[in-house]
C-alpha cells in the first residue's frame, strides 16, 4: 500500500478484525453488482469507499426523476444518463483508485456465468424475481456466494447464500424458481427511501466481511425489517435437498 492507501483506509487498517492484511484483500478483491438502483447505490458506494479493488456493475436503466427519492448514486443533472455510468462516476469522485467496470444490459444467464465466475463475492441488487433466480443458478454453479437484498414499501430483507461450505442454503431452497409470484413491479410500489439505503448498506458490510472473513455470515438466516415498528425478524434458513438448482437430487443428476 502507497502512503496515501495507508491514510485513506486508516480507519479499517486500526481494526483489528480488519487491518493491513485485511485491507489488502478488499484491494485485491472483485464484486460484481448487479443492480445501480435504490440497493446498488449504497453498496456501490460503500464499497468503493472502502477500496474494493474492482467493482463491476451492470444495469441497464437510465436515471428517472422518480429514482432520486432513494437511489443516492445518482443527481438530479444525471437524469437520462445510463446508471451505471452515473453511479460509476460517484464512485470514482470518492475513490478514484477502485477500477470500475460498467454493463449497460440486461444479463442472460450466459453472461452472468461469465460475469460470476469473474468475481468474489456477487451482489443482488435487483428488484425482478427472474432475474434473482438467474443470479442465484449462476452463483451455485460457480460456487460464488450471493448478498441478496430487497426492500419495497417499508419492508425490507437480506441474506447471504453461500454454495461454498456444501450444506448452506441457496436462494431457491427458499424462493422457489417455479412459484407463481405476481410480479412486484416496483416502478408502480411505494418505497421508504431510508429502507433500500439501510439494505443496500448491509449488503456492502457482507460482502466486505466475507472478504476479509470477519465475523459470521449471514448465511443460513433471512434478516427481515419491517421498517414501520424498526423491528428485525431473523429466520433460519435451510438448505432443501429437493431445491431444483442446488439440491442433492439436482446434483446426482447431473
Ligand atoms: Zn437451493
Amino acid at each position: 500500500m502507497t502512503d496515501d492507501q495507508l491514510l485513506r483506509y486508516s480507519r479499517h487498517i486500526l481494526l483489528d478484525e480488519i487491518g493491513i492484511e485485511g485491507q489488502e484483500r478488499i484491494l485485491a478483491a472483485h464484486v460484481l453488482i448487479i443492480g445501480a438502483g435504490g440497493l446498488g447505490s449504497p453498496a456501490a458506494l460503500f464499497l468503493a469507499s472502502a477500496g474494493v479493488g474492482r467493482i463491476t456493475l451492470v444495469d441497464d436503466d437510465a436515471v428517472d426523476l422518480t429514482n432520486l427519492q432513494r437511489q443516492i448514486a445518482h443527481t438530479t443533472e444525471r437524469v437520462g444518463a445510463p446508471k451505471v455510468e452515473s453511479a460509476a462516476q460517484a464512485m470514482r469522485a470518492i475513490n478514484p483508485l477502485v477500477d470500475i467496470r460498467t454493463l449497460r444490459e440486461r444479463v442472460d444467464a450466459q453472461a452472468l456465468d461469465a460475469l460470476v465466475a469473474e468475481a468474489g463475492v456477487v451482489l443482488d441488487c435487483t428488484d425482478n424475481y427472474r432475474t434473482r433466480q438467474a443470479i442465484n443458478a449462476a452463483c451455485v454453479r460457480a460456487a460464488r456466494p450471493l448478498v441478496a437484498g430487497a426492500a419495497i414499501r417499508f419492508d425490507g430483507q437480506i441474506s447471504v447464500y453461500d454454495p461454498r461450505p456444501g450444506d448452506q442454503p441457496c436462494y431457491a431452497c427458499l424462493f422457489p424458481p417455479d412459484a407463481q409470484f405476481e410480479e412486484v413491479a416496483c416502478s408502480t410500489m411505494g418505497v421508504f427511501a431510508p429502507m433500500v439505503g439501510i439494505i443496500g448498506t448491509m449488503q456492502a458490510a457482507e460482502a466486505l466481511k466475507l472478504i476479509t472473513g470477519v465475523g459470521q455470515s449471514l448465511a443460513g438466516r433471512l434478516l427481515m425489517l419491517d421498517g414501520r415498528d424498526m423491528r428485525w425478524t431473523e429466520m433460519r434458513i435451510q438448505r432443501d435437498s429437493a431445491c431444483p438448482v442446488c439440491g442433492q437430487q439436482h446434483a446426482q443428476n447431473g
